[in-house]
């Protein structure tokens, strides 16, 4: 049966585990040819050896080398890149005097630098095609104030001002621009979460949980197959019209 993405070509940072996994098993199950990318290329390797359209790619995108020439193989290997996910992140709350400026540089690379230049490095390839998308994968600390976590939620505003601008720069071509806002969603991001809470606090794990699930208004996880539901949504045909949008997935009204 076709599917409806056949022939295109997903680029997925961070595509090896969490929300990025879900949206490349997504697009894959829609027909597309998807990369995914990361540091550790055995993690990669282990998800693209349950499908036939997924390719990894070791790819760091805290340096822009990397990224380049990573984004470059990907296109030998599979044509230009008609769909970008910048997906890959690092979150880690510390409060201002605990945010040295090597943790500080540390987030905005890897949060923000990594997605320009991944966005800037597959938009030269899909600049001439009849088709793109490019998608960022913010949080809802990019809507807001997060306490206690300044620098992520600095690193997330920033994500939402690159796609808003590019999306006007881009007005006069088939792509369009949009970030995915989410509340905290079940990945190994929370699993992290946790240690640090309880090493921090004293509480105990199920505490610690129980405190992030009811920072969600709906009082539960999000599941990374919802991020990818509404990615696949702004992939699909009737969306054309949404652009520049960050969208929140946070379970209620922020
Ligand atoms: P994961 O930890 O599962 O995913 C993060 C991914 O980013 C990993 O696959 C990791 O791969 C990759 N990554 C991290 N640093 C780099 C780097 N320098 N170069 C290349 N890849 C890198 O967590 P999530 O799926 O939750 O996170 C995905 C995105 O969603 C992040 O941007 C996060 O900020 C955002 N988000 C998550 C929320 C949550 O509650 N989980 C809420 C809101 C937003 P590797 O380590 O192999 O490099």
């Amino acid at each position: 049966m076709a599917g409806e993405h056949d022939g295109r070509h997903a680029l997925i940072t961070g595509g090896g585990t969490g929300i990025g996994l879900a949206i490349a098993r997504a697009l894959a199950g829609a027909g597309a040819q998807v990369t995914i990318t990361g540091r550790r290329l055995d993690v990669l390797q282990m998800v693209a050896q349950g499908s036939a359209c997924i390719t990894p790619l070791k790819m760091d995108v805290s340096d822009r080398n990397s990224v380049a020439q990573g984004v470059q193989d990907a296109i030998a290997r599979h044509g230009p890149v008609d769909i970008c996910v910048a997906n890959a992140g690092i979150a880690e709350a510390r409060n201002l005097q605990k945010t040295d400026f090597d943790f500080w540089r540390k987030t905005m690379t890897t949060n923000l630098d990594g997605a320009f230049v991944t966005i800037r490095e597959c938009l030269a390839s899909m600049h001439d095609l009849p088709w793109g998308r490019v998608i960022a994968i913010s949080s809802i600390a990019g809507l807001k104030g997060m306490r206690g976590g300044a620098a992520y939620s600095a690193s997330k505003h920033g994500l939402i001002g690159l796609i808003r601008s590019l999306a006007v720069d881009y007005l006069e071509k088939p792509i369009t621009f949009n970030a995915l806002c989410p509340g905290y969603v079940q990945t190994a991001i929370i699993d992290q979460n946790v240690s640090r809470i309880t090493a921090r606090t004293g509480m105990s794990d199920q505490q610690a949980r129980d405190h992030m699930v009811n920072v969600n208004p709906h009082k539960r996880l999000i599941m990374p197959t919802e991020i990818a539901a509404a990615a696949l949504w702004l992939c699909a045909t009737g969306s054309e019209s949404v652009n520049g949008q960050a969208i929140e997935i946070s379970g209620g009204q922020v």
